[in-house]
Parts: C-alpha cells; structure tokens; sequence
C-alpha cells in the first residue's frame, strides 16, 4: 500500500531554522547563510521520508514564517505599502510577516490568525481593489526541483486557491468572487510550469472545505476546480482536506474529476460514513487521514487497519496517509534524553509516525502475504494499548464519576451574589486592576533557571520571589490600583506552570512546535488521570495578602485552557480530562478562599481556541461541556467569594451567552484593539457578568494617555452599566518593562479617578 505525507516539520530539529532566522533579523548572518540552513532542513526531511519508504513525499511544504503568507506572496497579493519600501525579495517577505522599521520606512505586520482549530498562525493575505494577481515568484516550481535534486521526486503542495480566497481580507471593495478568475489562471500556469518539470502530482490544500459553506462557496469552488482541472495537461491534481470532514460539499467534490482526494478519517467525524454511503469515483485515489498530524501518542494498529478495511469495502484505491501536516507535532523522539523508554514507548512524533506509515502499509499488505515480521510489528502494537505505567488513578475516576449535576451550580445565583459581594469588598465604582503578571524582567528568569539548575537553593528561590512580591504589592499600592495581584514571578507559562505541578503530566525536552513564524511552544503531554497532590500556588497568595490592607486577587489557569494547551490524551475523552483538571483547580480555589483569598481569577485565555470549525458543532461538541467544566472549578466557594475570569480575545459576539453561562462574577477581556462592537451585543444580550474591557493594549511599549483612557472608558459606559464596569488592561503585563508599566498604570488610575468624579 502507498503513503502519503501532508506536510512535514520546518523549524529544524534543534529549531535551527528559529535561530538562524532570528540571526537574520538582527543582521547577524547574510541571506545566502539563512537560505544554507533552510537548505539543510529541506534535505533532511526528504531523505528522511524518504527512508520511511514514502510514496508521496511533499516539497514547498517548507516556509521561512508561513505557507498562506508564500501562496500570497507567490501569486503578488503583496500590499503596495510594502512593495514601496524598495527591499529585497525576502525582506519584503518578512516585512510583510513582521512588520518594519527601519531607513526605508515603518509598516506594521500583516494580521495573524489561528490556523483553523490548531494553534499554529498564519499571516491573512490582504487584498485591495488593485491588487495585481499574477505569478510572479518560483518557489514552488524552485522546491520542486531542489527535492529532485536530493533524490526525491515529490508532490508540489500549497495552499489551494479556494482556501487562500475564503482567509484573504478584502480591504476595498471588490471580493472573493472577483478574485477567482484570474487567480484561477495563474494557478494553472504555475501547474504549466510543473509539468514542464515532469512532475507528476500537485497537492491543493484546501482545509476551508471543512466548515460551513454557503451554496455561494459551493460555487466558486466548482468554478475554481472545474477550469484547473480542464487546462491541465499531464499533472495528477490532489485536493487535500483536514481537520474535519466536508460534509457541505462531498457530492461536489467527488463528482470534479480530481487525480486524488485526501479526507480526514481522525477529526472528521463523518468521513467514513459520507465515504460509505455515498460512495467514491473509480478513478480517483482515496488519500485516507488516519496517522494522526496534530497529536503525539503512537498510531493503534488495531484501529487503522479495520478502518482501512471499511474504507477498502468502497474502493481499492486507497492510499494510507497522515491526517494534516505533521507540522502540528515535534520532529523526533530521539532527541528525548530525560524520559524513561516506559513513557517514550507511547508517543510518535513526524519522524516515528513516518515509520508507523511505513509499518502500517506492510500490515494492510500483511493478510495477503502472511508476512511474520508484520505479525511480530502487530503483536507488541497491541501490547502498547493495555495501560501505561502511572497512568491510572482510580480515586481522580472515581470523584469524576461522582460529579453531581448540582456541582456545575454555583449558589446563590449571581445578582445575589453580586450584592453580597459589593458590601464586603466595599470597591469604589469603576474598581481598577490588572490581569496578574507584571514585568518578568532579566533577575526573575534568571531565579527561576537558577532553581532549576540547582544552583540556589529552594528557600533562596522562595525569598527573591518574595522581596518580588512586595515591592510589586508597594507599587500597585502607590499607584493606586484597588485589587491588588501578586505578580506571578514564580510563572515561566500559564499552563506549563499548573502542569508541572499535577499529577498525571509529563515534559519533554525538546518537543517543540512552530506557532507562527520563529515562535515554537513546548506543549506538556496529559499522560494519566490529573489531580493536584498538593496547594500550588496558596502560599504565595496568602504572603501577598500578609503585604496589604487591600483585597488580593489569587490567580488561577482554568481546565479548557490547560487542556487546550496540551496534548491531549487519547484513550478518555477531552471532556473527561477537562473535568479531572477541573477538580484539581477547584482543589486550589477553595484552599485560596480558606486562606483569606476573596478574590480569585481563573483565567480562559483559550476558550475560545477549540472552538469546532462548524457553527453546528459548537454547543453539541464543545460548549456543552467545556462551560459545565469552568463552572465546576468555582461552584463550591462562598457567595461573598468573588471570582473573576480573564479572556484574551473579544471575538466572542456570537458566544455570548455561553459566556455568560461560565457564571464568573467578573470577566476582563482583551478589547482596546476591537472596535467595541461586543459591547453591543454584549447589551443586547443582557450580559449578566461584570465586566472589564481592557482600556489600553499591553502588546506594545506605548504608554496611553490619561485622555485616551477617559474616552475609551466613556465609550464603554454608553453601553455597559457603571456598576458593572472594571478598570484595567488588555492581558497580563508579564511581556512588558517595568517603566512603561508604572506610567501606564499611573493614567490607568486617573483616568479612573476622572470618570468617578464625572
Ligand atoms: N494571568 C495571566 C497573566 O497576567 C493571563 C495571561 C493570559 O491571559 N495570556 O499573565
Ligand atoms: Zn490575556
């Protein structure tokens, strides 16, 4: 049986491509050197694959910030103010990616948004009235020929004119439609082009095929695909969907004449049965999903080769591939030195999933053959499947079983509460606060790294962080902030932070993940069942609180975020891992309000990040559970306990009422960048919860004005009620300096001061 890679890690092994690049920006290395180690990465990933014996091994699946960013670049959907800066083809790449400053001129970065439900950014294309579509680079053709080069005659991939169309911004007044034309035919010329090369497959991904469409999209997407398959000539097109299933659009799809048609069979739910029912075209090759691209536990054999075995009941003309890219997974187990085999065993990253293909193929082959290698192979995949050490804890089962369904209510109910709340705090109208970080400068990382290379001692660690905590509880108090934070200097991340301190996770070393450009995240693994072993973070909170006459505010992760952040376990359900995190953190919430805490943010700055691709999904799959699991963390504290949540987003306008089901007394959320249009849907709703928008943006060193401040917050108060209305910023201050910290915190509470008065 053939295999089939989407697309294969780029950041480098040792994030080679991360650093160089980084060198790049600073002047450090020249251009021929960045392209030297792009060079080397490309390589390897091919003769990698190709030692896995892949059949269909990718090129231009490499990218020096991001593949949407390259099809936009590659098709001249470049803004004029960054052509205008007259630089080199590749700066003007980054500048577009990054934004620039410099002699030639000062433009901001393109927009970035997640990658459909992963956590890795792309750059939105942005298109304008006189945007020139027109082939006018040769990367991909260029890949092309330099994978051949190494000895690899690949399937070009890029992103297909569909996908780039539906994620592009239109900033005049033309769209889409007006588009697909002319970049329908620069497509084609491109194929031309690859043709002329020999090569024999050109891979479309077009993931947008698996949300919601419109009979509109349905449309263009025919018009598109209809007019590239006519003019191509030799070249075997293969339209690659992922993470989901394309359910809208499968009768569309199927009856196109594509060369192939690569479907989800791990995230799309109903692939399998819109393959069955409705059945698949003779001539065309089934490019099946079922090594997954996004997670990292070893494939079940078991699993894949009866879903093959119903897949091949349709049509023999299967070939076994991954589920997306394996961009979305670290490289290589090797370069794991502290985790014992017990745990490695379990997991498979690109380069094991590489030969879990290779493996998988030789098994489908296997009943035909009655090869005893393949048998062997089968036999200790299996043994992987019946538990794994320290995985199990039947106490955290048992208390999940137990959940009643009066757990998930908070009593009393919130304008009781809200009440209560007002007579004990006693907080002046339009209470300031922040999010919870201040500045982690040079001294504090450099404390914690000390710690963890052992050379201070745990008591000398604990002693910086609380000289740390006072002088940051002595400044909010000269400032004159109302609800004062601890600072959360003994934080590297807010996840990574929580995990290392329940039971049930694991770490790796160098298991990094590209998030967009040369930012990678680590993500911890959820390796069993999750409960705290004991207080996390009650003692720096209850020394805050000894530091202060004024409520101090504990500061908490909630489960959809630490899930959300992790890779997630594949034997239970996320719903049932979120709960056991659930527990954990009500654990901590209640000894925070045993402590004399009664003020407790627990924030979800990830909420939204999971949300299904497909509208129809959101409740059924996800809100239904996920918002039940946030109640859970704080339904048990008492009614004066006020409990706050922090967003770090404010596209939240069609979920409003799910937020205001978290039944927190207060949320802040990011909003000084938005226009305010979710404080009107947030009145049309009869959005219950307190609420703080943030009134400045902390992404940029920029101190706003007293000014600036007084208007934002005089918009708000158009549209939410004055009793109801925090004062504070955007996200956490933990990215910023110290200096800009004070004077933005300064306006921040004058201008406070000013709206009181009025
Ligand atoms: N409490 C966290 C902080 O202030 C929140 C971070 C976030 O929302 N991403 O850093
Ligand atoms: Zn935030």
């Amino acid at each position: 049986m053939k295999t089939s890679v989407i697309g294969y890690p780029r950041i480098g092994k040792n994030r080679e491509l991360k650093f160089a690049s980084e060198k790049f920006f600073k002047g450090e290395i020249s251009e021929a050197e960045l392209l030297q180690v792009a060079a080397e990465i490309k390589k390897e990933g091919l003769l990698k694959q190709k030692q896995a014996e892949i059949s269909f091994i990718p090129s231009n699946d490499f990218s020096f910030y991001d593949n949407v960013l390259d099809a936009a670049f590659l098709f001249n959907i470049i803004p004029a103010r960054y052509s205008a800066l007259g630089l080199s083809e590749l700066e003007t790449y980054f500048a577009m990616a990054r934004g620039y400053q410099g002699d030639k001129g000062n433009v901001k970065a393109l927009a970035m948004k997640k990658w459909f439900n992963t956590n890795y950014h792309y750059i939105v294309p942005e298109i304008d009235d006189d945007t020139e579509i027109k082939l006018n680079r040769n990367k991909v053709v260029d890949e092309y020929k330099e994978a051949k080069e190494n000895g690899v005659d690949t399937k070009a991939v890029l992103v297909g004119p569909f996908t780039l169309l539906k994620l592009a911004k239109y900033t005049g007044t033309k769209s889409a439609k007006d588009f697909a034309g002319v970049l329908t035919e620069n497509y084609s010329i491109l194929i031309e082009k690859l043709e002329k090369k020999g090569a024999e497959w050109i891979q479309f991904d077009e993931p947008s095929l698996v949300k919601d469409l419109t009979q509109d999209d349905i449309n263009l997407f025919k018009e598109i695909y209809s007019s590239i398959l006519k003019k191509r000539v030799s070249i075997k097109v293969l339209l690659q969907t992922y993470f989901g299933d394309i359910r809208d659009i499968y009768s569309e799809v199927t009856a196109l004449g594509f060369d192939g048609i690569g479907l989800d069979f791990l995230e799309g739910r109903k692939t399998l049965e819109l393959v069955k029912s409705n059945g698949f075209p003779e001539d065309t090759v089934l490019f099946a999903g079922l090594v997954n691209g996004k997670n990292i536990w070893k494939n079940n054999y078991a699993k894949t080769i009866d879903l093959l075995k119903d897949i091949k009941s349709v049509t023999k003309n299967v070939v076994l591939g991954t589920s997306c890219s394996l961009l979305h997974v670290p490289y290589t187990l090797a370069s794991e030195s502290k985790l014992s085999d017990d745990y490695l065993k379990h997991f498979a990253f690109a380069e094991e999933k590489l030969e879990e293909l290779k493996e998988l193929s030789k098994l489908s082959d296997f009943a035909e053959s009655g090869n005893v290698a393949a048998q062997v192979t089968f036999t200790n995949n299996q043994k992987l499947f019946h538990g794994r050490v320290d995985s199990v804890d039947e106490a955290v089962k048992e208390r999940v079983a137990g959940i009643k369904e009066s757990d998930y209510t908070r009593l009393p109910e919130f304008h009781e509460r809200e009440k209560i709340q007002k007579e004990k705090l006693n907080l002046p109208l339009f209470p300031t606060t922040t999010i919870g970080s201040f500045p982690q400068t040079q001294d504090v990382r450099q404390n914690r790294q000390k710690l963890r290379k052992g050379l201070i001692s745990k008591e000398e660690y604990t002693e910086f962080n609380k000289n740390k905590i006072a002088q940051c509880i002595k400044l909010q108090e000269e400032i004159g902030l109302d609800v004062i934070v601890h600072g959360e200097y003994e934080r590297n991340d807010m996840v990574e932070y929580f995990g290392e301190n329940l039971a049930g996770y694991v770490f790796t070393e160098k298991a990094w993940v590209q998030s967009y450009g040369t930012r990678c995240v680590k993500p911890p693994i959820i390796w069993g069942d999750v409960s705290r072993k004991q207080p996390i973070t009650v003692d720096w909170s209850k020394f805050a609180k000894s530091c202060t006459d004024k409520p101090v505010k504990g500061m908490l992760t909630g489960p959809v975020t630490i899930l959300n952040w992790s890779f997630p376990r594949e034997d239970i359900t996320i719903k049932e891992s979120t709960l056991q995190i659930a527990l954990a953190i009500r654990d901590e919430v209640l000894d925070l309000e045993a402590n004399g805490i009664d003020i407790i943010q627990i924030d979800e700055a990830a909420l939204r990040e999971k949300l299904p691709l497909r509208k129809s999904d959101w409740y059924s799959q996800y809100l239904d559970w996920a918002i039940p699991a946030f109640r859970l963390v704080h339904s048990g504290v008492k009614p004066e306990t006020q409990i706050h949540t922090h967003m770090c987003y404010s596209e939240f306008t069609d979920i409003i009422p799910a937020i205001d089901a978290m039944d927190a007394d207060v949320i802040t959320f990011e909003a000084s960048r938005s226009d305010l249009q979710i404080l009107d849907s947030l009145k049309e709703n009869n959005f219950k919860t307190e609420v703080g928008p943030g009134v400045y943006d902390i992404h940029s060193p920029r101190v706003p004005s007293v000014d600036e401040i007084v208007n934002a917050l005089e918009s708000m108060r158009e549209r939410i009620e004055d009793s109801k209305l925090w004062v504070n910023p955007d996200c956490g201050l933990k990215t910023r300096g110290e200096t800009e910290t004070k004077a933005s915190l300064i306006n921040l509470v004058d201008a406070a001061k000013i709206i009181r008065e009025r």
